[in-house]
């Protein structure tokens, strides 16, 4: 429910339990586009499955989604990377968070299939939206001893990103649409490769671009495919 009546948030906000004192104790920007925040406050008790979001009351009436991008319970600290794309109402809130603010956070929601174990061969494709999901999912890929792949079409601003978070096996295309071309994608090297060929394909990031590189998969490859736009153009939250 991105958007609803004040009357409306504020009843559910009333009959929803919150996280007790969460503050904000770090941010940084790793570019002009890209923040990252870090909260502090008791997580005890929670779960955080790879993916995991939280739904952020940006205003009165509106409310955002955004990824865990690092959690530590032990020593109560959880992290979010924010694109900040422009003048949404989302990405303003997120723009604005200093040091010392104190928020009200609801839950952690989870995607119970978002990462599968036995999955041998992981590819992560989104754009800055998808960084946290990245990180999250980076850890567990790299534990587990997963093959995995991240491509990402980003800004040209933040074609160093990867690198800053410690991201490996990173792939950054420019953000110039060639991602709703379905011809150009069915030649990318992740489909081509027969190495891939039965990938698990995770699509976030923007939905048209996703639900293009969903049909060529499907088409090409016998990849498994989950797919999980995070904006799509002319559309305020999702
Ligand atoms: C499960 C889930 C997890 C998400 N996790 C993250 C995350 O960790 N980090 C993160 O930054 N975002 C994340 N998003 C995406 C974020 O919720 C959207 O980008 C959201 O629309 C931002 O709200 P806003 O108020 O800034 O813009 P809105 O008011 O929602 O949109 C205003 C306009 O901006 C456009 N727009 C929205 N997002 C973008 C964008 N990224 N680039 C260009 N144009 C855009 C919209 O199409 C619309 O035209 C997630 C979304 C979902 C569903």
């Amino acid at each position: 429910m991105p958007s609803a009546p004040k009357w409306l948030f504020d009843t559910v906000d009333m009959f929803l339990s919150k996280l007790p004192r969460v503050e904000v104790v770090d941010t940084v920007y790793l570019s002009k586009s890209i923040k990252k925040i870090r909260f502090q406050g008791d997580f005890d008790n929670l779960s955080f499955p790879v993916g995991a979001f939280m739904d952020f009351r940006v205003s009165d009436t509106e409310a955002r989604r955004y990824t865990v991008s690092y959690v530590d319970i032990e020593n109560e600290i959880l992290e979010f990377i924010v694109h900040l794309h422009g003048q949404g109402v989302g990405c303003m809130y997120m723009d604005n968070l200093k040091v010392g603010d104190i928020i009200n956070l609801n839950k952690p929601r989870g995607e119970r299939n978002y990462y599968d174990k036995t999955k041998k061969k992981v590819v992560l494709f989104g754009d800055e939206t998808s960084l946290g999901l990245a990180c999250s999912f980076h850890r567990v890929l790299k534990k587990n001893g997963h093959q995995f792949q991240f491509y990402f079409e980003m800004d040209n601003e933040n074609k160093d990103i990867c690198s800053l978070l410690g991201l490996q096996n990173c792939t950054i295309f420019p953000k110039d649409g060639n991602f709703r071309d379905q011809g150009w994608v069915s030649h990318l090297p992740i489909i081509t490769s027969a190495e891939w060929q039965d990938a698990y394909f995770v699509l976030t990031g923007n939905v048209n671009a996703a639900k293009t590189f969903k049909k060529v998969i499907k088409q090409q490859t016998n990849g498994k495919v989950y797919l999980h736009g995070y904006w799509l153009e002319g559309k305020k939250g999702l």
